[in-house]
């Protein structure tokens, strides 16, 4: 029997009119069901977001703060039974799927901290007797709408920074991953949250979603999530403050003085960690004429080698994609790259059997103008590009609409440097791969990307307004610009 799982509205565990189904990708089977939540559930989670926010933002940061730690604690405690389940429900292998709960403990317990800074500044004033500063105020309602790829982590990166600022949220997590966004919420009950401080809405995007972003006692948004998403959004939400986290095309430059051996390992784990399914994926190899064909037969060589199977087996290396149209989205892609007339050169099929798989795929000789090399695919699937020097390579990396994260391998610190302030992107890394974000630094992009930035210090920004407050303590008008005039 599949257990049905309830929304969190308002303190209360709430059913729904319908319900949804929640799919196993390594298998293909139902692991659980949740509440098909509706516009009006939106309502009432909104409700109750705008009943707790004068009380929660009244309660002191550093209170606020200790709650955050609680849960990194709590999580640190189950972290093997939550990974566990990351592994289960969205398919990533056990120790990416640790290291999903891992970031979530990371990111509560760097807000956490937060909870005795929420710097504003002191500054000067023109006039005499006249104090300036800023001080951070939250934004209000926030809603929260997350994809299924780091299940914990990204609820976790949004939830601890809309929390310690003051905020509620109604958070709607993708119903490809709704039990883990069940559990961490749960989490943050056991961990002190008050009622109706964090509500959760299962459901589709568009009873739900659209809801929320056009609901107008929301006050912000933050959606981590696709492109078109992102685009709808903006059109949508009218003068919400919104933060926007979306897709890339990560492009992974190898020059012909690389440690070729080091950038092997690091396109791999950045092409096929995941299987694919990172925003932050290696999905590009821009490599020097001079050693692309050793490369490349290295890259194969490894690659045909990656073991696939569910998230959870200890011998996995590739486990599932997330589902049945992102196996669809895939295969479509490699039709396109090989019309296009790039050499596929190892996988570009799904292996037989059950679940949501297909193999590591890698396409040569593609150009940049092709689609496989300029079109997020969301899969196993690399495209190798070759370039005849720096100049060149950089003139590719940049070629595409997003610019989300970045690599360079390279001996030559001219080159990384060179890399570094040319490269339209978020995110650079010199000799490692376009994946590793730690959550004390900004993580974001730029162009199609997005211009958001999540976790790190400016992490707060998205989840808060900084008001501007002036004292005037002389006891006398004084008019800005005039008194204070040559
Ligand atoms: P998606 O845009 O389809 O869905 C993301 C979330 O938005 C889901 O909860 C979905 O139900 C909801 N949604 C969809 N349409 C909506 C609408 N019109 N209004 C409101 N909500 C709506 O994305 P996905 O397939 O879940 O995730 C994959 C995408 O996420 C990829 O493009 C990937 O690059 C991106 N991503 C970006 C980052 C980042 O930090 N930049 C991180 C992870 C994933």
């Amino acid at each position: 029997m599949v257990q049905a799982y309830r929304m969190h509205i308002g303190g209360e565990w709430v059913g729904g009119d319908g319900y949804f189904n929640d799919l196993n990708p390594a298998t293909g089977q139902v692991m659980a069901r949740f509440p098909a939540g509706s516009a009006g559930d939106v309502d009432r989670a909104v409700d109750a977001a705008e009943g707790a926010l004068k009380s929660w933002s009244e309660t002191p940061p550093p209170k606020r703060g200790r709650i955050l730690q609680r849960t990194a604690d709590i999580l640190r405690k189950e972290k093997e039974r939550l990974g566990t389940l990351v592994a289960t429900e969205m398919g990533k292998v056990m120790p990416e799927a640790l290291g999903d709960v891992q970031e979530a403990i990371d990111v509560f317990e760097y807000f956490a901290g937060e909870g005795r800074r929420l710097f504003g500044n002191t500054t000067t004033s023109e006039l005499k007797g006249k104090f300036a500063m800023t001080v951070r105020r939250p934004v209000g309602v926030m809603g929260l709408i997350t994809p299924w790829n780091f299940p914990i982590a990204i609820p976790a990166w949004k939830l601890s920074a809309a929390l310690v600022c003051g905020n509620t949220a109604v958070f709607k997590p993708s119903s490809d991953t709704p039990l883990c966004a069940y559990e961490l919420v749960r989490i943050l009950l056991r961990a002190g949250v008050p009622d109706g401080v964090v509500n959760l809405v299962t459901g589709s995007a568009a009873d739900v979603g659209e809801a929320i972003v056009r609901h107008r006692r929301v006050g912000g948004i933050s959606f981590t999530g696709s492109k078109a998403t992102g685009e709808w959004i903006t059109k949508n939400a009218g003068l919400k403050k919104v933060g926007l986290e979306l897709g890339g095309k990560n492009p992974v430059i190898v020059m012909d003085d690389a440690d070729l051996g080091l950038a092997v390992e690091g396109i791999i784990w950045g092409a096929f960690g995941t299987t694919g399914q990172r925003c932050t994926a290696a999905s590009r190899v821009i490599a020097h004429r001079a050693i692309r064909k050793k490369l490349v037969a290295e890259l194969v060589r490894r690659a045909e080698r990656l073991r696939l199977g569910p998230g959870v087996a200890k011998t996995t290396d590739v486990g599932p994609l997330i589902n049945m149209a992102a196996v669809e989205k895939t295969e479509g892609y490699v039709d396109i790259g090989r019309k296009e007339g790039a050499k596929l050169v190892c996988g570009g099929k799904r292996p037989p059997g059950r679940g949501f798989f297909y193999r590591p795929t890698i396409f040569d000789d593609a150009d940049r103008g092709m689609r496989i090399a300029r079109e997020e695919i969301f899969g196993p699937v690399l495209s190798v590009l070759e370039c005849g020097g720096l100049d060149d390579a950089i003139d590719i990396a940049n070629s595409v609409e997003y610019g989300l994260s970045s690599s360079i391998y390279t001996r030559d610190v001219n080159s990384a440097l060179r890399a570094i302030s040319g490269i339209e992107a978020g995110i650079t890394y010199v000799n490692a791969s376009t994946i590793g974000a730690e959550v004390h630094l900004p993580f974001g992009g730029v162009k199609a990307t997005g211009h958001t930035r999540e976790a790190g210090i400016t992490g707060i920004d998205e989840f808060s307004h900084l008001k501007t407050v002036y004292i005037d303590y002389s006891g006398k008008l004084q008019k800005a610009q005039i008194d204070a005039g040559e």
